[in-house]
């Protein structure tokens, strides 16, 4: 099977009023379908800016980006690091929010909605405010309406930095098990290791900015979910691993 989504010598850099900042070098890689790939850096490195690209809203400098082949991004589905769910609507129009802006809200669409509220424990909020519903549950309202569409990508930006720890942990494993479920392929960008290092198929490992690709590592345990994977032995030595691949000093 082909990739579904392929970045091929990738570079970009933002003009500004005082001059440029390069933010991406030669980026190259390749996300086949069903993986999880998670992509890490220190803080500015352009992470960020890698999925701008990757999602349409920015365009590469040099190089292509391809889904299917194509350049049409249109089934690629981005789920940010705030849940900018907005009070003045309920859950459920919050989630069918971008399906009535597309008019896409046919019969299938909320089928696929309703199923999801009801599989993933939010039938009970359709009608509440955002502000009723845990930080926790929040986020899987905006997964669902990240995934209401039915995209073949998502794109997750640090989709849990606002979390405290403990509702992290058990969303990363709520988001892991839905996006299972649905056989969606993923590329999260984080700063956090053991959240790569607890979700991902791949990891790709990314240089101080301008960035580009310092390593590609390939993450492989017992199936499980991301809390499991954090108390399993090979745990450690995948974080020692990418703790030297992020500080390699550059001047040896
Ligand atoms: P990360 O997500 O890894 O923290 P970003 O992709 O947000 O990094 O940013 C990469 C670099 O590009 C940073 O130095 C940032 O300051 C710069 N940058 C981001 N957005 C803009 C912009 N709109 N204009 C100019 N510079 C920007």
């Amino acid at each position: 099977m082909g990739p579904l989504l392929e970045l091929n010598n990738v570079s970009y850099a933002y003009h500004g009023k005082n001059g440029e900042t390069d933010a991406l070098s030669d980026i190259s890689f390749q996300v086949f379908p069903g993986e999880f790939i998670a992509v890490v850096g220190p803080s500015g490195c352009g992470k960020s800016t890698l999925l701008s690209l990757i999602s349409g809203l920015l365009s590469p400098e040099r190089g292509s980006i391809l889904f299917e082949g194509q350049a049409d991004k249109s089934k690629i589905g981005y789920m940010l690091q705030r849940d900018h769910l907005f009070e003045w609507r309920t859950i459920y129009r919050n989630i069918t929010l971008g399906l009535e802006v597309q008019h896409r809200m046919d019969a299938g669409a909320k089928e696929r909605v309703d199923t999801m509220l009801k599989e993933y424990g939010l039938e009970r909020f359709r009608d509440a405010r955002p502000s009723e519903l845990s930080g926790g549950m929040r986020q899987r309202a905006a997964l669902i309406r990240t995934l209401a569409p039915d995209p073949e990508l998502l794109l997750l930006d640090e989709p849990f930095s606002a979390l405290d720890y403990q509702t992290r942990l058990k969303v990363c494993d709520d988001v892991a098990d839905i996006l299972r479920r649905e056989k969606k392929t993923a590329l999260l960008v984080t700063h956090d290791l053991s959240e790569a290092i607890s979700m991902a198929d791949r990891i790709v490992v990314l240089t101080e900015r301008p960035a580009y690709i310092r390593a590609i590592l390939d993450v492989k345990f017992a199936p499980g979910t991301p809390f499991e994977r954090r108390n399993a032995p090979e745990f450690s030595n995948y974080f020692n691993l990418l703790w030297k691949e992020l500080n390699v000093d550059e001047r040896q």
